[in-house]
């Protein structure tokens, strides 16, 4: 059976003291609850895994992970940060391709798989981003463009491998826009990119897959979009800075 799980992407903010606060409030607003239904991740930038891996320690319940991670596992690549690092630091999972890496940072497929191959080699576990642009969906290619970055970065991984991974549908167009996919464009696509996987592998590996949404999910959007056969939960970016809301869209499993 594939997991639920709902990720919290931090992006660049928070000092390390309102990190630590902020996972102090999540973490025992998850104890409260008792949550058993979903996989919690707090995705915090990098330099505060460590402490913040420390303080949780105890807590259980919970995982840690990375927004990025560079695709060679040390070297002289200044400012960068490798998976086996993040592991050291207490991250168990690391997003890759998310779109701001792929505009900003001009992350291409070919890089990605990379990055891809890099996470699993370490027992890490990809959260693969993938989404169409506003342009794409207004002329109705976004299949066409999710089929192609899922391809180009996952189709070479082995069976047992593709198996380990984490895919987040985020269209472009809804992240931190205020602008949610409908639950059926989100059904639509989850169920497109598992029947690529299907005809790429077999039916029970698609199957096992869990795909996220991501794209503006907010405490009173996420049941919805959540209750959805193919959507296995959210990857979350502004919701997940105020611990009430992102525990509310935890609770969506409920
Ligand atoms: C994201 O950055 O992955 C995201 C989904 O952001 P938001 O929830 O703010 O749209």
């Amino acid at each position: 059976m594939r997991k639920n799980i709902v990720a919290g992407n931090w992006k660049m903010n928070c000092s390390l003291e309102e990190g630590q606060k902020l996972a102090t409030e999540v973490s025992q607003l998850v104890l409260d609850l008792g949550q058993k239904d979903a996989e919690v991740i707090l995705i915090p930038p990098f330099i505060h895994l460590s402490k913040l891996s420390e303080q949780m320690q105890s807590d259980g319940n919970f995982y840690l992970g990375a927004q990025n991670c560079h695709q060679n596992e040390h070297g002289a690549y200044t400012g960068e940060v490798s998976a086996s690092m993040i592991k050291s630091c207490g991250g168990t999972h690391i997003i890759i391709g998310h779109s701001e890496r792929r505009e900003y940072f001009q992350e291409s497929d070919a890089l990605l798989a990379e990055k891809i191959n890099s996470v699993l080699s370490n027992d890490m576990t990809p959260i693969f981003c993938c989404g169409e642009r506003l342009e794409s969906r207004e002329v109705n290619t976004q299949e066409a463009v999710v089929g192609e970055q899922i391809r180009n970065a996952l189709f070479h991984l082995s069976a047992d491998q593709i198996s380990k991974i984490v895919i987040a549908y985020e269209p472009v167009w809804a992240i931190g826009t205020g602008k949610t996919a409908t639950a059926q464009q989100a059904q639509e696509m989850h169920a497109f990119i598992r029947s690529s996987i299907t005809e790429k592998y077999t039916n029970e590996i698609a199957n096992g897959i869990s795909i996220l949404y991501g794209g503006s999910v907010k405490p009173d959007n996420a049941k919805e979009i959540f209750s959805q056969d193919d959507v296995d939960g959210g990857l979350i970016g502004g919701a997940s800075l105020k611990a009430r809301d992102f525990m509310d869209i935890v609770k969506a499993f409920n």
